[in-house]
């Protein structure tokens, strides 16, 4: 990537995913959320960033509402769909191919994480044009957290899982999207998924997971609350509050987490 000019980057979003936790008996990013679709709200937030030059988003097989809601948003910035994988990282595969070559750097995107707030894009391509080829959004775990395994044959009516331990909480991050790529690197990467099996490709829940497995240094960036990825009714509704919050103040997302929400500022120094 050219550390000295604007780098040229381009965005996959993924919203191939069927969306059966959410309940909704609709793709996931055709849910409405505040009157609009999930993936609508997902390009306007990427669009406001300001960082990418195309946008190409894999939508389901078969799907044309999602099609229609990429053409309405596609302007100055193009944003064109291609059909996803049975897997997120085939989806993105699918949409890599879509995006086209002559990109530094390309952002990996759920629609899923819809009201991601758009600073939260510049500091993923900022860390990129510093010379990272890889870099994901972070924030710190609030939760303690514990591995699990099958209790023993004897135990099985105390309870189905036990404890096998606690990772120190104070180096575990819950890690959100957009993922930011050195561009070789990820079609490099995403190469080998070629050679990978439907269990294999459905195991690698994001991108770094690739760059990581071939040795890449794979840096941090404070993500944000809002980020959050919706997956269940409960989180859509959390979505619909920070709609809302965000219409009756006026104010940008990044503000309105400033002002009226104490959240921790991750650390980065691990
Ligand atoms: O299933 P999960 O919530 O982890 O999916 C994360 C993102 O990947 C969602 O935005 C979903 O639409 C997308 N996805 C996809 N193709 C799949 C599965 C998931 O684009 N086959």
């Amino acid at each position: 990537m050219p550390r000295s000019s604007k780098p040229r980057i381009g965005v996959v979003v993924v919203a191939a995913g069927s969306g059966q936790r959410l309940g909704y008996g609709l793709p996931k990013a055709q849910v409405p959320l505040a009157g609009r679709t999930i993936l609508a709200h997902a390009l306007e937030g990427i669009l406001a960033s300001g960082v990418a030059e195309r946008i190409c988003v894999a939508v389901p097989p078969g799907d044309s509402v999602l099609r229609t809601v990429c053409t309405a948003a596609s302007g100055q910035v193009p944003v064109t769909a291609v059909e996803g994988g049975t897997s997120r990282a085939a989806s993105v595969s699918h949409a890599l191919a879509g995006l086209g070559s002559g990109l530094d750097g390309i952002l990996v995107h759920d629609a899923a994480r819809a009201l991601t707030p758009p600073e939260v894009f510049g500091r993923v391509v900022q860390a990129l044009a510093a010379g990272a080829k890889a870099v994901i959004p972070a924030v710190p775990v609030a939760d303690t957290i514990k591995t699990a395994v099958p209790s023993g044959a004897g135990q099985q009516a105390m309870a189905g899982e036990k404890v096998s331990g606690t990772p120190d909480r104070s180096r575990l991050r819950a890690v959100q999207t957009p993922q930011g790529f050195d561009a070789a690197a990820l079609n490099a990467a995403h190469r080998s998924l070629a050679a990978m099996g439907q269990l294999e490709a459905e195991a690698i829940t994001d991108d770094a997971m690739l760059l990581e497995s071939q040795g890449t240094e794979v840096f941090l960036v404070p993500g944000s609350p809002e980020a959050l990825k919706i997956t269940t009714a409960l989180d859509l509704m959390t979505a619909e509050a920070l709609v809302a919050a965000r219409s009756r103040t006026g104010q940008p997302a990044v503000e309105i987490e400033r002002s009226s929400v104490n959240h921790p500022v991750p650390t980065m120094e691990d």
